[in-house]
């Protein structure tokens, strides 16, 4: 079995986890050591690098066939979570892509939107034909979810856009959370438009795909903050500008921060020109939004450095830790312990 050994002056293992003189052993796919340089046996591959060690990066939130996978894993993004696509091509792309030859990352799929009839996305050109699937009562939402369960979707997404369209009735949101919750899937809301993210809270949603960018109270952000997580999707939003919603988004996050929220790193690649693989971006407004770096890293990695994780890690020239900015110069990317980029 093929095992690669990574030596670097410094890497960063996950939380609390900065090692100098660090050393990484991969095998198999997996992590089997992470920590100060030891005498472990010969590796068939030794990588010495002049930088800085981390764990690869996880996009939990893109439309991954409007962007290019290669150039994504180039890119420092090993593992992507597709927010909405026809099942039939997404959910066989995620098959291809556990293959480790496979040129892109990991890829986990939620397969299409769960909408009303004539509801978003439905009517949107972005969306090819099969990316919403029209919900005619609940019975029918409880069979949605069995059927994509049983295809293998990571996660069930709702649309909750009442801005573009009708959305699914009170009985078929629960019926959603039900089924999902039962075949042991997380939900997933799209929430735009007055009250929505109340709805998703009452109907026991465990994840809204976006910063809200409409603002919320702080009664619900309390609420919101023990039930559910928030993908960050920011930077769609702003695309690098000043915009009203990017700041009512980032009041929204730091409250939910605060409040002791759980926020993980998305993208939204393929809405408009977000770049494919790390995007800087996305990090520095979450850092306005008054994360700390290491707690923005957390949020951004696809899992620490341990034995038995995913042997999915970056170089970086530089520490993010000390310059957020860091994170454009990615050097070496290895997904399950091969070296696809760099090296
Ligand atoms: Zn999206």
């Amino acid at each position: 079995m093929n095992r690669l050994t990574v030596r670097a002056p410094v890497a960063w293992l996950g939380p609390g986890g900065l090692v100098e003189d660090a050393q990484v052993v991969c095998e198999g796919g997996r992590i089997t050591y992470a920590g100060g340089v030891t005498g472990v046996d010969a590796a068939d591959q030794e990588l010495t690098v002049d930088g800085f060690v981390m764990p690869a990066v996880a996009d939990r939130h893109v439309h991954i066939e409007l962007s290019d996978p290669a150039t994504v894993l180039a890119g420092g993004v090993t593992a992507v979570r597709d927010l909405a696509w026809p099942p039939e091509r997404i959910l066989a792309l995620a098959d291809a892509s556990e293959m480790p030859s496979f040129d892109g990352p990991l890829i986990k799929a939620a397969g299409p939107m769960l909408t009303a009839p004539g509801g978003y996305p439905t009517q949107d050109s972005w969306a090819p034909v099969g990316t919403g699937r029209e919900l005619t009562s609940a019975e029918d939402a409880t069979a949605a979810v069995e059927e994509l369960a049983r295809l293998g979707a990571a996660a069930i997404k709702v649309s909750l856009n009442a801005e573009a369209g009708p959305t699914p009735t009170d009985g078929e949101l629960s019926a959603i959370c039900d089924a999902a919750h039962l075949a042991d899937l997380p939900v997933t809301a799209h929430a735009q438009g007055s009250g929505q993210v109340e709805r998703a809270l009452g109907a026991g949603v465990d994840e809204l795909a976006h910063t809200p960018w409409t603002r919320l109270s702080d009664e619900v952000i309390q609420t919101a903050a023990l039930r559910l997580r928030i993908v960050t999707t920011l930077d769609i939003l702003s695309f690098g500008h000043d915009t009203p919603e990017i700041r009512t988004a980032l009041d929204n996050l730091r409250r939910f921060h605060v409040a002791g929220g759980s926020i993980v790193y998305g993208t939204d690649l393929g809405n408009g020109a977000i770049p494919p693989g790390i995007h800087t971006r996305e990090a520095l407004l979450m850092a306005e939004a008054g994360l700390e770096p290491e707690e923005i890293l957390e949020a951004m990695i696809r899992a620490p450095l341990a034995p038995d994780a995913p042997a999915d890690l970056i170089v970086l020239r530089r520490s993010p830790l000390e310059d957020l900015r860091a994170l454009d110069d990615v050097t070496h990317v290895i997904r399950a312990g091969r070296v696809v980029a760099g090296g």
